[in-house]
């Protein structure tokens, strides 16, 4: 490997919701913005949304990663230019107004107010588009507004962070497709394929980053930064373990949250759509439980009936008429995240309550019901040795079933590993992302939202780093 330095004034190390926001907002300000990107920049228009391909170029090990407890759960990040924006579904959705009082309250958070976030919120909805489907929605979605119908639940189309053309064409407005663009119109550098190992330091600043960057002759080669300011926008797994592995470790890593998702693959007897995700949520239980729909491809579905872990030959043959389901709940656990020397991954923990358990059969029992409702015919859970149920009666047996050794769990919602507020004994950084005990070292990516919303969190992220963005601006 080959040395090579540059000098920026303010690094942002990842490129997903947060960097994405950090890096667009100082370089308008005018700053000298460097983003480094682990990983590769690939054309927004090049992959076909939730393939194989896309899964091998844009997600970090391919989509397998694991919480480790009992049970495990799976979790999946993206890593490429953009991060998990590049990936997600795009379902937009504000942090609840009750549950930003609730985190002021009790970590401290200065200028935290329901208002405050929701003038960040609309100013990016704004700025990137966020609107719902022109018609009506594919009839995976339509299956679940219509299973609540029928059992007079509240159902709601999400708001994507989707623009649509007037054919009804949508495009998802990911970060390498807006913000990012904008920041390098405004004069920053991005620079994919590019991994920061370890934060440098002298005292109470962080002075650099040192970094492994893949060039494309093949060879790597170690790039040095020198910054004034660092910010970490890594995302709540990666965030964490850099900070770690730089020496950083009050109250950094140990407050992992997640949304753990229980799934049913739901046979119909007619086709579904397969090429984008159900718009529709059933909210009749939300914050605590909330229902939707997944990504059903072929390969999803497969992977979805073998969750079963029952007979499913006849489904896949038929996996056209299958679509994926899920029941995703608010957890009382926590989990942590240790970077661990030697080891190129962090080891990632999360111990699920009994109460979690209990909510997670729940939320497997009425997300049946709501599609038995809606006239699938054969139900496969995402719980090892569980029957399959094809009529109301039978869901019962779904409560005794979902177990620490049965449930195969997954989540794409991870938050809540270096929090804000001005209680020192229970954040990691200050109200605005400083880390404590630094002077120019902050983070602004999923790790400081300071609870699981109970919502897709993609909103919350950028509101809240929008407005950490503004008050360094104001400050430094
Ligand atoms: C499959 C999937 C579907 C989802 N669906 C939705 C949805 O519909 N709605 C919603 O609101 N949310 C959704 N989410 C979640 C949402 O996308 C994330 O919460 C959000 O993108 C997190 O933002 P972030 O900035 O914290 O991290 P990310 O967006 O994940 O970006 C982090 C970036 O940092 C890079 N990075 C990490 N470490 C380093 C390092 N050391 N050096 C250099 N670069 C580094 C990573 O490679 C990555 O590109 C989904 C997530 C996934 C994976």
């Amino acid at each position: 490997m080959r040395p090579s330095t540059i000098d920026t004034d303010i690094l942002v190390v990842g490129s997903g919701a947060g960097g994405a926001v950090t890096a667009s907002t100082l370089a308008a300000a005018g700053r000298t913005v460097t983003v480094v990107e682990e990983g590769p920049w690939v054309d927004p228009d090049a992959l076909d949304p939730f393939s194989i391909e896309e899964m091998v170029a844009k997600y970090r090990y391919r989509g397998a990663s694991a919480a480790l407890g009992a049970p495990v759960v799976a979790y999946a990040e993206g890593r490429c230019v953009g991060g998990s924006t590049e990936i997600n579904s795009g379902l937009w959705h504000r942090a609840p107004g009750d549950l930003i009082d609730e985190w002021r309250n009790t970590y401290q958070i200065d200028e935290f107010t329901p208002d405050t976030i929701a003038r960040y919120s609309e100013r990016i909805e704004d700025d990137l588009g966020v609107s719902r489907l022109p018609g009506a929605p594919p009839p995976s979605s339509a299956m679940l507004e219509r299973g609540a119908t029928k059992l007079d639940w509240r159902a709601v189309e999400f708001a994507r962070v989707f623009r649509y053309e007037a054919s009804g064409r949508g495009t998802k407005q990911t970060m390498a497709r807006t913000l990012l663009p904008r920041a390098v119109h405004d004069g920053a550098e991005v620079i994919p394929d590019c991994q920061v190992l370890k934060l440098l330091h002298h005292h109470d600043r962080v002075v650099g980053a040192r970094c492994r960057r893949h060039l494309d002759t093949g060879q790597d080669e170690v790039l040095t930064i020198n910054a004034e300011h660092v910010f970490v926008c890594g995302g709540a797994i990666q965030t964490p373990a850099l900070l770690q592995r730089s020496g950083f470790r009050a109250n950094i890593g140990n407050g992992l949250k997640l949304h753990p998702t229980i799934k049913i693959a739901a046979r119909f007897p007619h086709p579904l759509d397969h090429g984008d995700v159900p718009m529709h949520r059933i909210t009749e239980f939300s914050p605590h439980l909330s229902i939707g729909g997944s990504q059903s491809r072929r390969g999803h579905v497969a992977l979805a009936l073998a969750e079963s872990g029952t007979e499913h030959t006849e489904a896949m043959e038929d996996w056209e008429n299958v679509s994926i389901y899920y029941a995703a709940i608010r957890s009382d656990a926590g989990g942590r995240v240790m970077a661990v020397p030697g080891l190129r991954a962090p080891i990632v923990t999360y111990r699920l309550t009994e109460g979690d358990l209990s909510r997670l059969a729940r939320g497997l029992v009425h997300l049946g019901e709501a599609l038995l409702a809606a006239g699938a015919t054969e139900l496969y859970p995402s719980v090892t040795g569980a029957p399959v149920v094809r009529r109301p009666e039978e869901l019962a047996q779904w409560w005794a079933a979902v177990t620490r050794t049965n449930a195969n769990l997954m989540t794409v919602h991870m938050t809540s590993t270096v929090r804000i507020g001005e209680d020192r004994d229970r954040t990691g950084a200050d109200s605005f992302g400083r880390v404590w005990g630094t002077a120019n070292l902050r983070v602004n990516d999923a790790a400081l939202v300071p609870d699981a919303p109970g919502v897709n969190p993609q909103a919350s992220i950028m509101a809240i780093a929008a407005r950490n963005c503004d008050h360094f601006l104001a400050g430094a």
